[in-house]
């Protein structure tokens, strides 16, 4: 059994601690609202009275708190502790957030892992829960066995800034399915419909269509968008304006389709007409 010492008690780090004390690890916590640590304390943790005392009680120490200033702020506060020691932030943030965190903690002599939660508190602990990590592998293999706890552990690579990149990914995936099924859900009801009435259509076909994206992920690597086109791109612009047409007929704001309509036609004006709809994140790139 390992020593581990959580930073930040919110929600997420909350269910982290249970976890971890749930599988009989010795688990020192600090927040900085101290009233937080109390139901934990009464579970077995120890509450250390500053974060700097938390670091040095523990082989490893876990950091989720709300945003990376927030994460910076708490460990400002334990910089004379932070050599030689090693730190996982799961703190959500952007690549170039983990990047500069990563380059101070290495000034400081820390080492370092970054990680990405793919789970809402309760699930953690649970089959079905993800977290992605990056950045110092030794330290993902040395606390391996406590990680895989928690959930299901991949590490993307060396590269510190991986873990938010792609979690970050995966929830613009989220989100492009949640405002669909939002849009999709306006156009049903704004007729009288219901929206859960709607599902049993609507889940079997987004499960075909997620079918497709094999072949669209082989043209976006490939940036060969005109190979095997069965439904062309200006056909699916139709198809997009009609959508934004009944969204005016029913009273729906297009606000959600709309810019893929536009992407669609920056990408025909150039010439892409008779391509598959995979050639719209050319137009994405281009604002790199
Ligand atoms: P909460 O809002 O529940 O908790 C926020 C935590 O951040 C608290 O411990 C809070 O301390 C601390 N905090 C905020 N500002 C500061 C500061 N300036 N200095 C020190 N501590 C500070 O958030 P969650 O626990 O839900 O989320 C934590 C991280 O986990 C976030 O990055 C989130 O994106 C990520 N995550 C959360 C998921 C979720 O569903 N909840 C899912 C996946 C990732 P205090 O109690 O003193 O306010």
């Amino acid at each position: 059994m390992s020593s581990i010492s959580i930073l930040g008690l919110g929600a997420m780090g909350t269910a982290l601690a249970q976890t971890l004390l749930k599988n009989g690890h010795t688990v020192t916590i600090w927040n900085r609202t101290g009233r937080r640590a109390e139901p934990l304390a009464e579970a077995g943790a120890k509450i250390a009275e500053s974060p700097a005392e938390a670091i040095a009680a523990s082989e490893l120490t876990i950091l989720c708190v709300v945003d990376y200033p927030a994460a910076r702020a708490v460990l400002t506060q334990a910089e004379g502790v932070l050599a030689g020691r090693d730190l996982l932030n799961l703190t959500n943030g952007t690549p170039g957030d983990a990047r500069e965190f990563g380059a101070w903690l290495a000034a400081k002599g820390a080492t370092y892992l970054d990680g990405g939660i793919m789970a809402i508190p309760p699930m953690i602990g649970e089959a079905g829960a993800l977290i992605l990590y990056s950045g110092s592998p030794t330290l993902f293999e040395r606390h391996r066995k406590t990680l895989d706890a928690l959930a299901e552990s991949r590490h993307l690579g060396d590269e510190v800034s991986l873990a938010s990149l792609y979690d970050l990914a995966l929830l613009s995936g989220m989100y492009g399915l949640f405002s669909g099924f939002l849009h999709a859900s306006a156009l049903v009801t704004s007729a009288g419909g219901k929206a859960a009435d709607f599902l049993p259509l609507l889940q079997p076909w987004i499960q075909a269509m997620s079918g497709t994206l094999p072949d669209l992920a082989d043209k976006v690597d490939s940036d060969m968008h005109g190979r095997n086109v069965v439904s062309n791109i200006a056909m699916q612009k139709v198809a997009l304006e009609n959508i934004v047409r009944a969204s005016a007929e029913q009273g729906v704001a297009p606000d959600f389709i709309e810019p893929m309509l536009r992407l669609a036609g920056g990408r025909i004006d150039k010439g892409g007409h008779d391509e598959d709809i995979s050639a719209v994140i050319e137009e994405i790139r281009q604002r790199k």
